[in-house]
């Protein structure tokens, strides 16, 4: 089976303060094992050596991004190689809010997740439409070449988790419905199934972004090809610990 996973993108949120508590209350541990839910938490850069030095070893560390190759004259920039040395080993990619607001394209998002696998790192590789390709009847086809542009660069996806975050449900209070998920999960695992393999498919978690909180979690995590959540504004509250808990 596929191990529920739970990711909290802290975005460009957070202070020193604030993220010792956080820490603290996931280091309580009153959420289920890591045996059964794989909790990975996304901090900015600069918070990764305090959160690194602090949090429980049951849960795991994602960057928000990382550069597209070999570190080198690229201000501003961090290497999968630096990512490594610090014993980082998630990084998530394609984030929308990179995709739309700086730019990045299918092509240069699949070149990243080729580049940080090569260097033993795991992915969290987002995908997902904008509101506008919702209403147009095209969410099918912006996920299947989002997906494409990754799928026509790696070979293995062991180490690739695929978030299907739709762009109108992210910090707008305006979650998919249940069944809007499953749909899109489920042809997600399709196209897997079709263009790269059924195992690739039926072992390649897909999980959902979008205004995921403590209330509406359970429901979404019931559907057969939710396979867990990431988590934006929710992860920096209590509540993120009742979207672990929807695990179980
Ligand atoms: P929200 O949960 O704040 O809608 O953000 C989702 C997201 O973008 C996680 O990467």
């Amino acid at each position: 089976g596929r191990k529920f996973f739970v990711g909290g993108n802290w975005k460009c949120n957070g202070t020193n303060e604030e993220i010792k508590k956080i820490v603290s209350t996931l280091n309580d541990r009153q959420v289920p094992s890591s045996d059964v839910v794989e909790v990975v938490i996304s901090p900015p850069y600069v918070f990764l050596p305090l959160v690194k030095s602090l949090l429980h070893p049951d849960f795991h560390v994602a960057v928000q991004n990382c550069w597209v190759k070999k570190g080198g004259a690229f201000t501003g920039e961090i290497s999968a190689e630096m990512l490594k040395n610090l014993d980082i080993h998630w990084v998530i990619l394609g984030h929308s809010e990179r995709r739309l607001l700086l730019g990045e394209s299918n092509e240069f998002v699949g070149e990243k997740v080729a580049y940080a696998l090569s260097q033993g790192l795991k992915v969290i590789a987002c995908v997902g439409e904008t509101l506008e390709q919702r209403e147009s009847g095209a969410t099918m086809d912006v996920v299947a070449a989002q997906t494409k542009a990754i799928a026509d660069r790696i070979s293995d996806w062991t180490n690739v988790v695929v978030a299907y975050e739709p762009v109108w449900a992210i910090g707008t209070g305006k979650v998919a419905t249940p069944a809007q998920a499953q749909e899109v999960h489920f042809a997600l695992r399709k196209w897997l199934q079709t263009n790269v393999s059924a195992q690739v498919a039926e072992s390649t978690r897909i999980i959902y972004g979008g205004s995921v909180n403590g209330a509406n979690c359970k429901e979404l995590a019931a559907q057969p090809d939710v396979d867990g959540f990431l988590v934006g504004g929710a992860s920096l509250k209590a509540e993120f610990l009742d979207i672990i808990k929807s695990a179980t």
